[in-house]
């Protein structure tokens, strides 16, 4: 498993576990219980998962390429994406002083809501709103006729904005949907995955911005709250850090893995090098997140049906993968994931043309 390297492997079995279960299998019809098909039918509406395993499967050692995982969106694997320190250390810090053994409440413990709440204020016009895939950052205009069209059916506005805080475009000026809440009711969600690059943390929160009560008198603050209560709890450990974290986090805790996406966004589409590939057509430069969306211009392609065939062939004969657009709802576009070392996506667009070229018509 040597050739899987530094990825999380979609396995729970090592080789030599397969192999004893294997020789064992002879005594297993005597029990009573098996597992229930229920959990398969839900993972499969894991969609992007169950894709890009099957895309890891098809690449091999006799390809006498190294693995490029280009298809999921977790750059903290590489050490250039590591997070600050400062983040570490109020985990550390946490763990020494025994703070943070015992189970917490399921709300959240109240010094980590309470500096979510000065955070939020804080930096309420500072930051920018994110879209993944496609890497749109909204501008103020848009998201008002998102509340106002919302208030016109009687519905609720859930605001994603885990990527607020991993955003390199031109335009500096993020706006929560937050502000719009006197228009309609907004739940925001919140999380340190993806701007402090620590998704292995596992901790993110939820603001009912609703200043009218609407969900609070629509039972929706309750249903919240109950859901909760059967939820897994955040680690107390991490709850306990998570004051510290915001607290000493400031543009510049981002703005160095900002850069990098900036330049890796910049190498893909300015040196002309996804250009230069025919068939493959990037529409709109990211102005944030960690993923280029980009179309597949089918009908100059011989052999290939749709973006999964071009991704498991891609798989199959580069050891490339990227992810199908299929997954994501996007027939027919590939999303590449930007958030890798340099060397990498050099590799990737090196790889990419080398397939498209005998490919085109
Ligand atoms: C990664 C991601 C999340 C989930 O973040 P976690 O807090 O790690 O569960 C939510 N929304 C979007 C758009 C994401 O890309």
């Amino acid at each position: 498993m040597s050739f899987y390297n530094h990825l999380i492997v979609p396995t729970l079995q090592t080789e030599t576990e397969a192999e004893t279960q294997k020789q064992d299998a002879s005594d297993n019809n005597v029990w009573y219980f098996r597992g229930s098909d229920t959990a398969a039918k839900a993972s499969s509406v894991m969609m992007m998962r169950v894709i890009v395993y099957k895309l890891f499967d098809l690449c091999s050692p006799e390809v006498k390429k190294t693995l490029l995982p280009l298809g999921h969106g977790d750059p903290a694997v590489y050490p250039c994406f590591r997070t600050s320190i400062h983040v570490e250390n109020a985990v550390v810090d946490v763990i020494r002083s025994g703070k943070g053994n015992s189970y917490g409440p399921a709300a959240g413990i109240l010094p980590a809501r309470q500096k979510l709440k000065q955070f939020r204020k804080h930096c309420r016009y500072d930051y920018h709103n994110p879209n993944n895939p496609c890497g749109n950052v909204y501008s103020h205009d848009h998201l008002k006729k998102v509340a106002d069209t919302a208030r016109k059916l009687g519905i609720l506005v859930i605001a994603d904005e885990v990527y607020r805080e991993t955003i390199y475009g031109d335009n500096p000026n993020f706006v929560p949907m937050g502000k719009f809440s006197s228009i309609a009711p907004v739940i925001t969600l919140g999380s340190i995955s993806k701007g402090w690059i620590v998704p292995g943390w596992r901790i993110g929160w939820i603001a009912l911005n609703d200043p009218r009560g609407v969900l609070k008198s629509a039972g929706v603050a309750q249903s919240i709250q109950q859901n909760i209560d059967i939820n897994p709890d955040v680690t107390t450990v991490f709850q306990f850090a998570l004051p510290e974290i915001l607290e000493k986090s400031t543009k510049e805790t981002f703005a160095e893995k900002n850069l990098i996406l900036k330049q890796n966004v910049e190498l893909v589409c300015d040196r002309h090098r996804l250009r230069n590939i025919p068939c493959v057509v990037c529409t709109k430069k990211p102005e944030s997140c960690t993923y280029l969306l980009a179309k597949l211009e089918l009908p100059l392609m011989e052999d290939i049906e749709d973006d999964m065939d071009f991704c498991m062939k891609l798989a199959k004969e580069e050891n490339l993968v990227l992810l199908p657009g299929v997954a994501l709802g996007l027939k027919n576009w590939i999303r590449i994931t930007i958030g890798v070392e340099a060397q990498m996506l050099e590799d990737a667009l090196e790889r990419l043309n080398g397939f498209c070229k005998p490919n085109a018509i």
